[in-house]
């Protein structure tokens, strides 16, 4: 690994200020906050990271999970994965939340990984992760060997001719499905953006993955008040059990009155370049007769502009199959 600065800062805004000193806040910053450091000492010991000055935010008072005066929750950004899964409101209220949190990686990291850091994990893409290989994400312009090369795990949704990389987090999957709105504080003061337009699509520029700036740390994220008598359910396929990211995923929150849809919010894991919101899933059920045959109708509207990859056709018929069992379990 290469020589780096680590800085321990007394409080956010001096965090914000040394942070705003690099030239950018996405691939290839000079200057990185670290939470648990799951994502980032893993890509630094592979070289895909190498910043100058690593800022650890571990001390500042971003650990608390509260209800917000409107009766929604407020989730600090160094809120380790394994406290928000197991909290009892997060599990009452919002089971979806703790589902997928619990789904993905591993108890030792869950209880390492925080908020923040999750919804900033990078993609898994073999060729991201080697610098030996070529990789538009990880230096714009050298190519992606990815399209012609192993891509059975990538995107069928989302993807661009730079980069078919897939957002491999569960935990953004079920923020997505319940709207969650992700908070900042930066060097021009505070600012709120729904997750939805967190995650940028890759386009003609993949090194680039969320709207954030120099400067930018994500302080917090809030849910909206639970939603009554909604269903909620996370379904994750994958290769093995355990400890191994989503091949398809699903998030569901779903209200069924007088067996009709009335609202569902849905959202699907590993097949997208971003956490991928369904609007045209939700919008095949509401008002639908909540069966077997509906369901599946939505799922075959989530994936109508899937796009497969030489090794990953397969994803399209398992991400319709996971969204259509994650809505019978859901509803059961
Ligand atoms: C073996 C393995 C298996 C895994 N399996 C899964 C899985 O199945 N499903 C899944 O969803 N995830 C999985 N993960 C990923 C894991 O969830 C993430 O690594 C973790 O959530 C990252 O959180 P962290 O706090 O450790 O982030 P860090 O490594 O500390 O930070 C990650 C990034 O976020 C930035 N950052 C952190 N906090 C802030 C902040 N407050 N403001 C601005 N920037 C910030 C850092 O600068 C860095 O760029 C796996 C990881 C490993 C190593
Ligand atoms: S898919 Fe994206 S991350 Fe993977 S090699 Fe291509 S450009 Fe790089």
């Amino acid at each position: 690994m290469h020589t780096f600065e680590f800085i321990r800062p007394p409080d956010s805004a001096t965090a914000v200020a040394t942070a705003a000193e690099a030239k950018t806040a996405q691939q290839g910053a000079d200057v990185r906050f670290v939470a648990g450091g799951t994502t980032l000492l893993d890509l630094m010991k592979l070289n895909v990271e190498t910043p100058a000055r690593v800022l650890d935010i571990n001390r500042l008072p971003f650990d608390q999970i509260e209800t917000t005066p409107d009766g929604g929750l407020k989730i600090g950004a160094t809120v380790r994965n394994s406290d928000l899964a197991h909290h009892e409101t997060v599990q009452r209220d919002y089971a979806v939340l703790s589902q997928a949190i619990l789904a993905g990686a591993s108890a030792q990291l869950r209880n390492m990984a925080t908020t923040a850091g999750n919804l900033l994990q990078r993609t898994r893409c073999v060729y991201f992760r080697d610098t030996a290989m070529p990789c538009n994400k990880r230096e714009p312009g050298t190519g992606c060997p990815a399209i012609t090369g192993f891509n059975r795990t990538l995107a069928v949704l989302g993807a661009s001719e730079q980069c078919i990389a897939t957002n491999p987090s569960d935990m953004c999957v079920a923020l997505a499905a319940l709207e969650a709105t992700i908070h900042i504080q930066g060097s021009n003061g505070t600012r709120a953006i729904p997750i939805g337009d967190f995650h940028l699509l890759p386009g003609t520029t993949p090194d680039r993955e969320t709207v954030l700036e120099p400067g930018d740390l994500i302080t917090h994220v809030t849910l909206l008040p639970p939603v009554a008598e909604s269903k909620q359910f996370y379904l994750k396929l994958r290769d093995r059990a355990s400890y191994e990211f989503a091949l398809a995923s699903a998030a569901v929150v779903i209200n069924v009155d007088g067996g009709n849809v009335t609202r569902a919010r849905i959202a699907l894991g590993g097949v997208g370049t971003k956490p991928w919101r369904s609007p045209e899933a939700e919008a095949a059920l509401v008002g639908q007769e909540a069966n077997a045959a509906n369901f599946r109708n939505a799922a075959e509207a989530a994936l109508r502009d899937a796009k497969p990859q030489s090794e990953n056709a397969f994803k399209i018929e398992l991400a319709k199959r996971c969204l259509t069992h994650a809505l019978q379990v859901a509803t059961a």
